[in-house]
């Protein structure tokens, strides 16, 4: 057993809704409560019933990373203030020098922090679909594989176990960020990754009303050194924002499932839609990793992005151009959005080798009715 209690023998939606939510002993509640209380009582010095400072430990956090942990089939799982401040625990396990290998695919903000902020690394930016070039070109001092998959935002499917066998060989651990499939549709650790990221602030939480982010591995020497650096760095999430993200986890597999039915309703307009140049979703046969999705995820998720054949104000005219669909960044709510990422979620990657084509559209698509959010679609494609 890991720190965390286990619930192997719950399916996930059952997981979801009773990991680490037992009735409060006390009242009987069943609805875990937001524990405000910065500080503990001690019936001697250093004798507490396991909770001291909330930075360190707290009942509600405590709840939400049982909660998430035991979907990820993980030992462990640490929350954080926001995904970026998982991912800079992460990247604290290596030392100055060692190299980041990341896939030429991210989330701009996961590049900036890795080449802007941690600057005592190396990195490079490679392409994850070639396995060959990979094993072949692989740089010695390469400590952590960085991968999406499916990616941020080009939906490139990647394979887990198939890189986590070549990285291992060569002394090098795997992180993938999950954050676009969830737990629900795929379970990087059961395919060899070490470490599992999110931002919580997307499918985990749900609702666009809270931005989080969360760990989750099995190794227990990893796990020290990370709980070590969530509480020396400090970046935890408020006991609010821990019961908000477990409330949005309870109805993970249901709203997965919606997203994901009504992604593959918005495709079918968009690869029959005249303005529409190239649709990017894993279940197209002739997408990049289709094979890797369909061997490695439940479902294709609820993100999809396309190219406009008139180009970048083309794309611009249809960000703008629709109502159901809210022009905004972020991703993974319950209510449809689509953003321009050239100008938007990845204008920091401009340059990069992770610059994306700026004639690219992407969409969250959300669980509201699938044919008013293909007629809003349709009609704002149809003013291109
Ligand atoms: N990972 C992915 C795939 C993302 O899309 C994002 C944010 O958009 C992050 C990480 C960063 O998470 P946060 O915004 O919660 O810091």
């Amino acid at each position: 057993m890991g720190e965390l209690e286990e619930h192997t023998q719950w399916g996930f939606e059952t997981r979801a809704i009773h990991s680490g939510q037992a009735p409060d002993p006390t009242t009987g509640a069943v609805v875990t409560p937001i524990s405000l209380s910065t500080t503990f009582a001690q019936e001697q010095v250093g004798r507490h019933r396991g909770y001291e400072y909330s930075r360190s430990g707290n009942p509600t956090r405590t709840a939400y990373e049982t909660q998430v942990a035991a979907l990820e089939g993980a030992r462990h799982g640490l929350a954080f203030a926001s995904g970026l401040a998982a991912e800079d625990n992460v990247l604290r396990l290596l030392a100055a020098g060692q190299r980041v290998l990341l896939g030429n695919d991210a989330y701009g903000g996961t590049f900036r922090l890795i080449s802007k902020v941690h600057t005592q690394l190396a990195w490079s930016a490679v392409d994850l679909l070639d396995l060959d070039a990979l094993a072949r070109d692989w740089p010695d001092d390469t400590r952590l594989v960085w991968l999406e998959t499916p990616t941020n935002p080009l939906l490139r499917c990647f394979d887990i176990e198939a890189i986590c066998a070549i990285a291992h060989e060569r002394g090098a651990i795997v992180c993938v960020d999950n954050t676009f499939a969830t737990p629900f549709l795929q379970q990087p650790l059961s395919l060899g990754a070490d470490v599992v990221v999110h931002s919580a602030t997307k499918y985990l939480g749900g609702h666009s009303d809270v931005v989080g982010g969360f760990v989750a591995l099995d190794d227990d020497g990893i796990a020290q050194r990370l709980r070590f650096t969530q509480n020396a760095a400090g970046a935890v999430p408020a006991p609010f924002d821990c019961y908000l993200t477990l409330r949005g986890v309870k109805t993970l597999a249901v709203r997965m499932e919606r997203h994901c039915a009504n992604a593959r309703a918005v495709v079918d307009l968009l690869v029959g839609h005249p303005a529409v140049e190239r649709v990017l979703y894993p279940q197209l046969p002739d997408h990049p990793g289709h094979a890797a999705a369909t061997k490695q995820m439940r479902d294709f998720g609820g993100m999809v992005s396309f190219t406009l054949r008139a180009g970048r104000d083309a794309a611009l005219r249809v960000a703008a151009g629709t109502e159901l669909f809210t022009l905004g960044e972020s991703l993974g709510a319950v209510e449809s959005l689509i953003e321009h990422p050239g100008q938007m979620t990845h204008a920091s990657a401009a340059g990069s080798p992770l610059e994306v084509p700026d004639n690219l559209v992407r969409l969250s698509v959300g669980i509201e009715l699938a044919a008013d959010l293909v007629a809003d679609l349709a009609q704002a494609l149809d003013h291109v």
